[in-house]
């Protein structure tokens, strides 16, 4: 791969740097702002070299033009506290305000371009318009440096395409995120255990395939499981449930017995009577939801379980909550299997979180960052590397 040590001396240059701000906003208030932190080394690695340091990054899925709600502008506050120093904010993308902002810029400066989805071309499915917009951001700067990394799995324009047009490398945050998922797959330390929840089933169930040939131990809760216990027959009420799902988990199931990977399910869940932190609710067992509730966390006996299973791992990854934990009656699976990943962190166990909420869950839940080895700025990103795909924002920056 190549990197921003592989473009020479930047001092003076344009560097179009494209990095992952895209943070959760209240209004126009940041919520957690750990993809803003973890931007700022490589911003200033290049403004220390004195480089005119270009930022774009996209926020939210504007629909390919302009709309307030997704405008960039908190995100230029808050990164110019982080950083220490003004940035500039130009309120378009790559038109009259970008250009005038790029032009006045001195050696060591920071500009942030508005959300690059304002502009139709960066997410569009076609070629030759991903590549005009490319062109148009390839026109401000002499070299790109590629550091968002929970965009890699993203054939876009800012991600991809531009990468052909200008002289390239990866930022530091892309090589580390990039150096941890290879520990993961080549050769992990075992017992190798991988935990996963959360609400996206069907994006995660496509992992397990290839977590089957690598994995020890599976360890599920979250919103998924409800497809798991459906396809061991159980009833799950009114929980998160993909129907047109279960015979592929049966089929993971067959497939783990074969393999000799453990899969741990809960035995126990928080059964709520609606989507709610006031819901009546109480811990049933996995194989007794009644009909009327739905599963929010899983319950003290498994979360008891799944720590152990965790605490005795050599290498562990994890995404997806292990329940609503942003309802404190359903938090508690997720904050001890959390504790469990700073316990095998301590007896030196590798220990990588990816996924948006299970970034903002464990900071929530009053974890550090550096409880952990790892916390990814990426989760589909990091998952579609572990599931074995091709990621074209890094075979790009092969070349
Ligand atoms: P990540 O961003 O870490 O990849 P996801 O986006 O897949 O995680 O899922 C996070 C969401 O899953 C959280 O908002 C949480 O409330 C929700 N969740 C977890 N368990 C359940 C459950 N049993 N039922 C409904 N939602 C759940
Ligand atoms: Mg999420």
């Amino acid at each position: 791969m190549r990197t921003i040590d592989d473009l020479g001396d930047l001092s003076g240059k344009k560097v179009l740097l494209r990095s992952d701000l895209n943070v959760p906003l209240d209004g126009k208030k940041i919520g957690d702002d750990g993809r803003i932190r973890a931007s700022v080394p490589t911003i200033k690695k290049l403004t220390e070299q004195g480089a005119q340091v270009i930022v774009c990054a996209h926020l939210g899925r504007p629909k390919g033009e302009p709309e307030d709600k997704y405008s960039l502008a908190p995100v230029a506050e808050r990164l110019a506290e982080l950083l220490g120093s003004s940035v500039e904010f130009a309120t378009d993308t790559v038109q009259e305000s970008a250009k005038e902002k790029v032009d006045a810029m001195k050696d060591g400066d920071v500009v942030l371009l508005e959300n690059l989805r304002f502009n139709a071309g960066e997410t569009s499915k076609n070629d030759a318009e991903r590549g005009k917009f490319a062109d148009e951001l390839a026109c401000l700067a002499d070299v790109f440096v590629s550091d968002g990394f929970g965009v890699v799995h993203r054939k876009q324009a800012s991600v991809y395409d531009v990468a052909q047009k200008l002289p390239h490398g990866a930022g530091d945050l892309v090589q580390n995120e990039v150096k941890v998922l290879e520990r993961l797959t080549k050769d992990p330390e075992k017992p190798y255990a991988v935990v996963l929840g959360g609400a996206k089933v069907s994006d995660k169930l496509g992992v397990i395939d290839n977590l089957l040939k690598t994995a020890d131990i599976l360890v599920i809760g979250g919103g998924m499981v409800f497809t798991f216990l459906a396809a061991q027959g159980h009833e799950v009420g009114k929980s998160l449930l993909e129907k047109d799902q279960i015979d592929t988990v049966k089929g993971y199931l067959e497939q783990a017995q074969k393999d000799g990977v453990e899969i741990v399910l809960p035995t126990d869940v928080v059964a709520a009577t609606e989507f709610s932190a006031d819901a009546d609710h109480e811990v049933v067992a996995a194989d007794a939801i009644p009909s009327d509730r739905m599963g929010l966390d899983i319950g003290p006996e498994s979360a008891k379980a799944f720590a152990e299973k965790v605490k005795s791992a050599k290498t562990v990854f994890w995404n997806g909550p292990m329940g609503a934990f942003e309802m404190e009656p359903y938090a508690a699976g997720t904050k001890e299997l959390a504790g469990a990943l700073v316990e095998a962190t301590e007896n030196g166990a590798l220990t990588v979180v990816g996924g948006g909420d299970s970034a903002a869950a464990v900071r929530q839940l009053g974890f550090e960052d550096s409880d952990f080895t790892h916390i990814s700025t990426g989760g589909g990103a990091s998952l579609e590397y572990l599931e074995g795909k091709e990621l074209p924002g890094l075979s790009v920056l092969e070349s």
